[in-house]
């Protein structure tokens, strides 16, 4: 088997995910740029070859069935296996006019955030199963957030988005239960409060900062956690 390991991640073109395939290209992986915008995946390709990571990109929208589809084909034909998977896509959602108010909820925008931050993973995931049971040490990465903490409840009110985290959770350990027995570990990541376009860059932690507990949980020990939610301090409560 090929030593060099291969991870895949979404939305790597910018913020966080431009971090994590930056964190991990410098560890050694070769990296697979997953970007819905030819240009932005362009450019983030070069700018990772350019820091002497070995990058690749694929075109990925996370909301489509056939691009996903094409994306898998992609790395089979250029990587052969999938070693990590980073699932890093996502969106705030809308929030004018209460658009993001329980009491003013606007359902448009809870299907969007949820098509793109839960479906999108679900989607992604099982597109990938194949190319990662095909690696010896596979690894699933989940990025969430503490607002999607129940026990937390932090953060400003926003039903679409923290919604979407919770059941971003719970699929997560849904898919740690069903591949206990094999080789896959999945968990979920929160990047804390990060300074990004997501957030206006109003975060206080950097996108490196926000990328380093994806980066812990991709290289996972064998014996490593399971189904689990962890930041940079340890577990984070559901
Ligand atoms: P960001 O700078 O807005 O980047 C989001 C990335 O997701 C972009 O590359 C974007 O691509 C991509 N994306 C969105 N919809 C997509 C789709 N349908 N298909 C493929 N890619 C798509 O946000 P970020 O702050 O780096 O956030 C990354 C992850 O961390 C998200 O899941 C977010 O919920 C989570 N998070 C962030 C914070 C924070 O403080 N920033 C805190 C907790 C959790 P385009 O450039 O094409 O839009």
């Amino acid at each position: 088997m090929n030593n060099t390991k291969t991870a895949l991640v979404t939305g790597a073109n910018k913020g966080i995910g431009f971090a994590i395939a930056q964190g991990l290209g410098a560890i050694g992986f070769n990296v697979v740029v997953g970007a819905r915008d030819d240009l932005r995946r362009k450019e983030a390709v070069e700018r990772l070859c350019a820091a002497g990571v070995d990058a690749f990109g694929v075109a990925l929208d996370v909301t489509s069935d056939d691009s996903v589809a094409g994306a898998a084909e992609a790395i089979e034909r250029k990587a052969g296996r999938l070693d990590v998977l980073i699932n890093n896509a996502g969106i705030g959602g809308r929030t004018d006019g209460g658009a993001q108010n329980p009491t003013s909820l606007d359902l448009d925008v809870v299907r969007t955030v949820l098509e793109t931050n839960v479906l999108g993973v679900v989607r992604v995931t099982n597109a990938m199963l194949p190319l990662l049971r095909r690696a010896s040490s596979p690894r699933i990465v989940n990025m969430s957030s503490n607002m999607g903490s129940l026990t937390l409840q932090t953060g400003p009110v926003l039903a679409a988005y923290a919604p979407s985290k919770s059941m971003l959770n719970s699929v997560t350990a849904q898919y740690a239960r069903e591949l206990a027995q094999t080789a896959i570990i999945v968990n979920a990541a929160c990047p804390g409060y990060v300074a990004t376009e997501f957030t206006g860059f109003s975060g206080s932690r950097t996108p490196e900062q926000g990328a380093a507990i994806a980066v812990r949980l991709a290289t996972l020990p064998d014996d490593g956690p399971r189904g689990g939610f962890f930041d940079d301090a340890g577990v984070v409560p559901w």
